[in-house]
């Protein structure tokens, strides 16, 4: 093959249960590279499966053939089925070394992040074949040249993948959108992070939050991103000034009914994204 591998998004809805009545609806992109093999960015959660499969089938593929799956950051949603497609096609794992720990034990993930619904969204522990860190380069095929950038914020171990062919920038969770639930673990890496997008200019951002945004588009992505999670910052301090226990979940109704969210969706997750914001 003398062309780069073919990029197809795939949307793959699930729901979190936060409670007996608030089951959250969301969604993720994972992405399907097909040239002499089949590469995937990220798995979706578990039960997304079946939407990959049907994928492949549709271009003529099966999943026996993926060869890699590279793997944005540990979160449920991101390598929810990777064990499943491992076991049908030997794939290897390719992830941020700092994730390491969380993918290759998704019980240790769980008690120190407990996502509500996680076992229904993870199919259980991968070991990763090659951890990967800042500049390293994997090349999963001719024409097919992806450096790995390390873009921590949301969560410690994050990396984006940079397809150098394309200019096309796989960048997993790093970019919040506005209005989107707060996920980070700190401000200051967030930060930082979008920075370093923004530096490499890609010509295409596919981002687990959105639809593909090309050139002309991303520098307002990024803007758009930086002032909302500011502005998040700036409540969560504003709050902070009449609250006197931060580390309590009335800290966090408090913030989530100022930011106009629903209290219910209270839980740790967003507390520690909240105190990140203090520090
Ligand atoms: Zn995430």
């Amino acid at each position: 093959m003398t062309t780069p591998a073919a990029i197809y998004p795939l949307k793959i809805n699930f729901e979190i249960p936060f409670s007996k009545d608030i089951r959250l609806p969301r969604f993720v992109y994972l992405f399907i590279l097909t040239g002499e093999k089949i590469h995937l960015i990220d798995t979706g959660v578990a039960d997304g499966l079946h939407q990959i499969k049907t994928f492949l089938e549709k271009k003529g593929k099966k999943l026996s053939e993926v060869q890699d799956i590279l793997l944005t950051h540990a979160h449920p949603d991101h390598i929810g089925a990777a064990k499943l497609i491992q076991q049908k096609s030997g794939c290897k794992i390719i992830a941020g070394k700092e994730d390491l720990n969380w993918i290759e034990d998704t019980e240790l993930q769980y008690e120190q992040r407990p996502v509500p619904g996680f076992h229904h969204l993870v199919a259980g522990s991968v070991k990763v074949d090659l951890p990967v860190k800042e500049g390293d380069i994997v090349k999963p095929e001719e024409h097919t040249t992806i450096r790995v950038l390390s873009t921590p914020g949301h969560s410690a171990g994050s990396v984006s993948f940079f397809l150098e062919e394309q200019k096309a920038l796989f960048s997993g969770d790093a970019i919040l959108l506005p209005g989107e639930i707060p996920i980070f673990d700190d401000i200051q890496a967030y930060f930082r992070s979008l920075d370093k997008i923004k530096t490499i200019q890609p010509k295409v951002i596919y981002s687990a939050w959105d639809e593909p945004r090309f050139q002309n588009e991303i520098p307002g992505l990024l803007e758009q991103s930086k002032n909302y999670v500011s502005q998040i910052r700036n409540t969560v301090q504003k709050v902070a000034e009449k609250n006197n226990s931060v580390q309590s979940m009335d800290f966090c109704r408090a913030v989530l009914t100022k930011m106009g969210l629903n209290e219910k969706i209270a839980n740790p997750l967003l507390l520690r994204t909240f105190s990140s914001c203090l520090k």
